[in-house]
């Protein structure tokens, strides 16, 4: 704790202007806490440019009065805790281990983006996927945006990107001379589709097979805002050398947003990844699959609180509804 005080001050010295900070705010089910199934988060760029990474188990509908305007809706991958099978049923529904969800006819991802008239900006066949939710939701599927690969926010009607992995989508607020850009990278992850989203024939035939369908690899984020931060979103994901090469050796990435879980093994991987591999000024940890906090403060005995402790760098909690600022060295420099 010693260290993130030192660290806040110091930036707070170093920084001018507020105004040019990235301001995070996570969206989870239990207000001041950081719960099993807190995924979503809303990033706001100093120009403006709003994103929302990740829609997660985590709205109460696409009109959850939490969320403001978005401009750009990513997905990571198609898990339904990802994607949005579910939505909570009202905020501080159920615990904080489990909270209360309730299955949708369609994507909560798909609702979203309709629903904010947002860009999805994921890979062709994820974004094929939604298009057809889209569709299914309003009788006229998703088209691919004017340029496949940027944008000037907000759109006027709700579009999504054409690229894959390796891809970047320039979003651009209108009166601003440079734009937030958004590339996607791998996660070592897998990415088939909740069973529940597919229509029946699908499942059966799938079923009948014990097989599942996968559509494409999942992914992560690195996402450069115009301040100079880049975030690197890692999606659910193990340990993987492009965390060294690609993440942080050409991307440079100052800050990683962490997705823990038992399934990739990052409850045990995560210290190394982020000392050794990434080294990011800052880490902030979500989706921790368990009650990661009680009363705002690390749960003893949690992996969460574990992890905090072996990781070298500033680690902030993804505590839902509290917004942190962070500057362009990937510092948190204000709500942390
Ligand atoms: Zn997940």
């Amino acid at each position: 704790m010693k260290k993130v005080c030192v660290s806040i001050a110091l930036t707070l010295i170093a920084v001018p202007a507020f105004a040019q900070n990235v301001r995070i705010t996570p969206i989870g089910s239990h207000p001041g806490e950081l719960c099993a199934n807190d995924r979503a988060t809303v990033f706001e760029d100093p120009t403006g440019v709003r994103i929302l990474y990740d829609v997660a188990h985590n709205l109460t509908g696409p009109d959850d009065p939490r969320v403001g305007d978005v401009h750009v809706v990513l997905l990571s991958h198609m898990h339904g805790d990802h994607l949005g099978d579910r939505r909570l049923r009202a905020v501080g529904a159920g615990t904080c281990a489990n909270s209360e969800r309730v299955l949708v006819p369609h994507a909560m991802t798909a609702e979203v983006v309709i629903e904010k008239d947002a860009v999805l900006v994921t890979t062709r066949a994820m974004a094929g996927f939604v298009a057809n939710e889209v569709r299914e939701i309003r009788g006229e599927s998703l088209p691919i945006c004017a340029s496949p690969v940027a944008a000037t926010v907000p759109v006027d009607a709700a579009c999504r990107s054409s690229m894959d992995l390796g891809g970047r989508f320039v979003a651009t607020a209108a009166d601003a001379d440079r734009g937030v850009e958004i590339t996607i990278v791998y996660a070592s992850h897998v990415n088939n589709v909740s069973a529940s989203l597919l229509d029946e024939a699908q499942r059966e035939l799938l079923s009948a097979n014990g097989a599942q369908l996968e559509l494409g690899p999942p992914t992560g984020y690195v996402v450069r805002f115009t301040n100079g931060l880049t975030a690197y979103l890692s999606g659910d994901t193990g340990i993987h050398s492009e965390m060294r090469t690609v993440i942080n050796e050409y991307h440079n990435a100052n800050l990683a947003v962490l997705n823990l879980g038992n399934n990739p093994g990052i409850y045990y991987s995560a210290a190394h990844a982020m000392n050794e591999l990434i080294q990011p000024a800052s880490v902030i940890l979500s989706h921790p699959n368990e009650a990661a906090t009680e009363n705002g403060r690390p749960r003893a005995q949690s992996h969460t609180a574990r992890i905090i402790e072996e990781i070298d760098a500033p680690t902030h909690l993804a505590i839902n509804g509290r917004t942190m600022e962070f500057n362009g060295r990937g510092r948190c420099v204000n709500g942390c």
